[in-house]
């Protein structure tokens, strides 16, 4: 699948074309909206160009734009999981499923906020509105997702499905193309491995779920993971280290 990676300042977006339009595959910290511009225009990409939003959950660091890019381009239909959408009409990380930080040396390095602030995120963040965000209402032309379904089953002309893979967040979902090609959201990763995060996210609402959609992923046929946080790796790294973190290494 020709994809193109949108670099935020934390998360990765995706643009995949779609029969002459684009599919955009998360979006980022609203503080992203100028990056954001600068980036697709980087790719000739217009707003205008853009038929579909996919949400692979509500973290605000993945549906922050959802307003800044609707507000210049309303036709876009917005898809989601139905567990999606009434967590992004909190407009609040969700925190009341459990879970918390991977180990005890990333929670040391976020409690501290030393290299987390400085080396990934690279922006200083504004603590009263940390992990809070502008609610969104799920309008008429929104498409809501149960279940795996076929992106052209929700007028997508593109050779893939989209999977739920819960663990990070009860809502979190998948696009696994056809090729093997998956955008996985934060449902594995790429940072801070030095801190033993083993391609696992640094926040896990539930580590045997978390798991469990690896083991989804690679049965479904994936061969090479795009993740929302880091580089892109191969489904083996997946493979090599499933069930390496323990749920009672968990920092809440
Ligand atoms: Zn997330």
């Amino acid at each position: 699948m020709n994809i193109i990676p949108i670099k935020l300042s934390v998360t990765n977006c995706f643009l995949v074309k779609a029969a002459g339009q684009y599919v955009l595959i998360d979006t980022g910290y609203e503080e992203d909206w100028d990056l954001f511009c600068k980036r697709i225009k980087e790719v000739n990409v217009e707003l205008s160009q853009i038929s579909h939003i996919i949400l692979t959950h509500h973290h605000d660091d993945h549906c922050g734009l959802l307003h800044n890019i609707l507000r210049e381009n309303n036709s876009i239909r917005v898809v989601m999981s139905h567990l999606c959408q009434d967590l992004i009409l909190k407009g609040e990380n969700d925190q009341t499923h459990g879970g918390g930080l991977i180990n005890k040396r990333v929670a040391f390095l976020i409690n501290k906020k030393q290299l987390y602030v400085s080396m990934i995120l690279k922006k200083k963040i504004d603590k009263s509105k940390n992990l809070k965000f502008r609610p969104y209402e799920k309008r008429e032309c929104d498409i809501i997702i149960k279940g795996q379904t076929r992106l052209a089953d929700i007028g997508i002309p593109l050779d893939g499905k989209i999977i739920e893979t819960p663990g990070h967040t009860v809502d979190s979902i998948s696009i696994l193309f056809d090729d093997g090609d998956c955008l996985i959201g934060d449902s594995a990763a790429n940072m801070l491995k030095f801190a033993g995060t083993k391609n696992c996210v640094i926040r896990i609402g539930d580590m045997n779920m978390y798991y469990k959609s690896w083991e989804k992923v690679i049965s479904a046929g994936a061969i090479r993971i795009f993740p929302a946080h880091g580089k892109p790796f191969s489904i083996d790294k997946l493979k090599e280290n499933i069930w390496k973190n323990k749920a009672q290494s968990i920092v809440k």
